[in-house]
Order: structure tokens, then sequence, then C-alpha cells
């Protein structure tokens, strides 16, 4: 319904006895639906005792059932909510992946779950299968699952710190043991990773979690930390919370497009609110390319913080130009031949009592194959609106993702090889405006030198990335594959 770039996963993992683990994870996990909604995951265990997973295709409340969260009872967990960036929408790929192994003569048991993309998954695939080691999906994570799992170091830590400096790309991942949550983040922390703290009252003991964003604890009731550090291995166990470096941090390359469109506006990424640094960035645009018009509408839901810092600058009404049907994410029915041609409609219905006869300053967060750019152009006009002006808070997109999120390809991107007036004039609209990348910046109150901008600039932080695997690789790569 949408062709923007699609979300990719979310993380969760909490140490925390005396409370009802895997439900606080279904909540957290709840939090996080936006960044990933084919597939859902808890593994939780007591201490000492087994991991029991339980993972589905499908939304966190389609997923789980009460007699579910009851099954999962333990003293810690970790969940996972899965958009696919490696490996296909199947059942096998969905997360937390669980790995039983025997090292040094005792069995390690390990869950996994994983936000992020490996650039150097096929060689690591490679060298495990000469190892004799059989994988039963097709995902990335199961790799690193894997390598933790048959590795002879006795500790899980020590394990991880070994196997983290041979993972190149990005990832932010929490496992877990029988016993303990273990959450690292890659040397150059691409994807985000917080520690968050759960006090109850007449608790003496503190309890840590971990999250992809800070929204996942303000529904459980725990309190941000801070963000794990790049190359920082964290355990959440018995003696509460403990750090090592496993990797030094190598040049911070957070992604930039986190911050104008996959987190939620109410998590906090690097002491920024996102609904403030969006409205931020909707101001900046306006006085990047004012211009003359009668009313500021928003692409909902994704548009709507930008839209109202737009509208502050400009000094103009904003109203809703459009109803959004909430209810359509997930469709497994398509519209058919008589319905396709409103097909934009089953999600977004123009108001023409607001728009006919207006200049509109119509605001979106971003534009990839430009497909869904140019039909709501095409309401509005249908609507009555006299000028279309689009503004958008996000540079063109002009290069494809490595790290995790999955766009479509250079030659699908409407940006890719147009100016920007070839790309107005594709969109049918009056003018368009992309937001600077200065612009960004200025708005996050942060500086290229510690963020990835590559889908915008072309610029890969990580060497190697041109060489990366597409999402399908191991499918080719590796079929067939062995039950684990
Ligand atoms: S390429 Fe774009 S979406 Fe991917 S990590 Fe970098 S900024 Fe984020």
């Amino acid at each position: 319904m949408r062709d923007g770039p699609r979300d990719e996963c979310g993380v969760f993992g909490l140490y925390a006895p005396g409370h009802e683990v895997s439900r606080l994870s279904y909540f957290a996990l709840y939090a996080l639906q936006h960044r990933g909604q084919e597939s859902a995951g808890i593994a939780a265990a007591d201490r000492g005792g087994h991991i029991i997973t339980r993972r589905e295709l499908g939304l966190v409340n389609q997923v789980f059932t009460e007699n579910d969260l009851r099954t999962l009872a333990g003293e810690l967990a970790i969940g996972h909510v899965r958009y696919s960036t490696t490996g296909s929408n199947a059942w096998e790929n969905s997360q937390p992946v669980q790995r039983s192994e025997g090292t040094n003569g005792s069995r390690r048991e390990v869950a996994l779950a994983h936000n992020g993309n490996l650039i150097n998954a096929l060689e690591l695939h490679e060298e495990l299968l000469e190892r004799g080691v059989s994988f039963s999906s097709t995902s990335d994570s199961e790799i690193i699952a894997a390598m933790i799992a048959t590795h002879p170091a006795e500790d899980v830590e020590d394990a991880i710190a070994d196997v983290l400096p041979r993972l190149r790309g990005a990832f932010s991942i929490v496992a877990m043991t029988k016993d303990r949550v273990v959450a690292f983040r890659d040397p150059h922390g691409l994807r985000p990773l917080s520690i968050g703290a759960l006090e109850s009252p007449g608790e003496d003991t503190v309890r840590y979690c971990v999250a992809s964003e800070s929204c996942a604890f303000d529904i459980i009731g725990a309190r941000f930390v801070r963000d794990v550090e790049p190359g920082e291995v964290v355990t959440l166990g018995p003696d509460g919370l403990q750090s090592r470096t496993a990797a030094p941090g190598r040049r911070r390359a957070f992604c930039v497009f986190e911050y104008i469109y996959f987190a939620r506006p109410d998590s906090r990424m690097n002491d920024q609110v996102l609904q403030v640094a969006r409205g931020r960035m909707g101001e900046l645009l306006w006085h990047e390319a004012p211009v003359e018009a009668d009313l500021v509408i928003a692409v909902p839901d994704s548009g709507n913080p930008a839209a109202r810092g737009l509208a502050r600058a400009a000094g103009l009404p904003q109203d809703d130009g459009f109803v959004k049907n909430r209810y359509v994410a997930r469709t497994f029915i398509q519209p058919g031949q008589e319905l396709r041609k409103h097909g934009l409609r089953l999600k977004f219905n123009p108001l023409p009592e607001v728009i006919a006869g207006k200049r509109l300053v119509v605001v979106d967060d971003s534009i990839v194959r430009g497909n869904t750019t140019r039909q709501i152009v095409q309401m509005l006009r249908d609507a009555g609106a006299a000028e279309v002006h689009m503004r958008i808070s996000a540079p063109p997109i002009k290069h494809p993702c490595h790290y995790g999120i999955d766009m479509s390809t250079r030659e699908e991107m409407i940006a890719h090889g147009r100016t920007t007036e070839e790309v107005a004039a594709e969109l049918g609209c009056d003018s368009l405006h992309y937001l600077s990348l200065e612009g960004v910046y200025e708005a996050i109150g942060a500086t290229r030198a510690t963020h990835c901008d590559a889908c915008f600039s072309g610029e890969y932080p990580l060497e190697g990335t041109h060489g990366a695997a597409g999402k399908y690789a191991l499918e080719q790569d590796a079929a067939p594959l062995a039950p684990a």
C-alpha cells in the first residue's frame, strides 16, 4: 500500500525474576510493532531450565494467546518483530532463532533476536557449512546464533566477544542462554539499541532490559538508562548489568533515517525526541523552499510531525486533507480489477471539502519509487486542489541500503538519475522540494561524521558494502538446508 522503505526489525530482552517476563516482552513488542509486521516471537527461560520459544508469522496480537504467555514462564526473555531483510517471509526465518549445540562436553542453548543485516553473511555461512554446521533457515541471524552456540569458550560472553569482530555489517542483537540475556551492537552502531531499568515499588534490585527503541520501555514502566555503545557487550543477569568492550568503536555510523522515518515519534535517539526533531525538519523544509499557498496538509501519519513544523514556520493553517484507514496495514485480500483503480483510497481518502480550490503544501517523509506520491497528487487534483506543492522531509533516495532496510533497487528509485524538476514532472505536482542533507543534520543537532546517510549520498561507511549479498542470497547459496 505504500512504497516507502520497509521497516526492519525490533528486538527486546529482559532479566527480571519475579516479574511476568513474557507478558512484559509481549507489550514491549507491541510498542515495537512498527519495526516489523511479518512475524513475532518470544523466547523465555527459567534459570537453569530450558529455553522455550514461540514464534509465528503475523502481528504481535495475532501470534500470542494468553495461554502462550503462561507457557513462556521464566525469569528472562527476549523478543523479536520481523520484517525480512535477509531471507524471505517464511516461518523458518521468524525469530528468535534457537540453537542447541554440544561444546566442550556440555550443551549450549542460545536464542537470538537480530536487527540489521550482515554484509559478509555468505562467507560466514560457507565457513560454517564446511565445519559441518547445518541450518534450518535462510536468515543471516541463524549464522550468528550458530557461531555463538558452537564456540568453544565456556562463557557465552567470551564466545560473543570473539564472534563480534568477525561479523561485518549492521547488528543490534539480543541473545539469551538459560540464565542470562546478552545484548551487543556492531562497532559502527548502525542500528539502535538502548538499555532500560525496571524499578518496582518495594523491590531493592533494579532489573534491566534492552530494546530497539525507548518507546518499548515506556509501555512496561521502565526508564531509559543509556544506549548500548558500538562494539559493547552487555550482560543482564543475577549480577545486574555488566559491560565489556568486544571491539573498539569504529567510525560511528548511526542510521540517519531512524530520525526521519523508522523510529516511533515518541522514542528518544541520541538525546533527541523524534517528534520534536521531525517538527524541526518541517520548519527547515519551509525555510529552504517557501511557496505561495493556502493550506498545509500531511500524508498521514508519517508526514504529520514535519507538516506541523512546516505550518508553524510558514504561519499557514494546517488541516487533515485525508482520512486514513488505520486497519489496512496488512491486507491479504487483493482489491481485484474493479477496485484496483481506487487502490490507494483503501488507505487514504481525500476530503474535497478541505482541499477544493486550495493551493496546498503537502508534506511527506520520503519518496522511494514514487508510485504512492503520484497517486496522492492525482487524488488531490481530482478532489479540486488548485495547486499541489510537495515537500519531503528527507533528501532524495538514490541508493539502496545494505544495513537492514529494505528499499527498492537503484533503478526503481524515482530520484535515481533524475533532477528534482524531472521528479516533480513525473509526480505531476506543481513543485517539489526535498529537505537537504544539511537540513536533516541541523534538525537532529548532529553531524555526518557520526552517521550513515548512504541511501541519500551513496557514501557507504563500511568497506566492502558494494559486494554485499542481497536479501535472498542464502536461499540461492544454501538450499537445501538441513534442520538444526
Ligand atoms: S543506507 Fe540509509 S537506511 Fe541504510 S543505514 Fe544508512 S541511512 Fe539508514
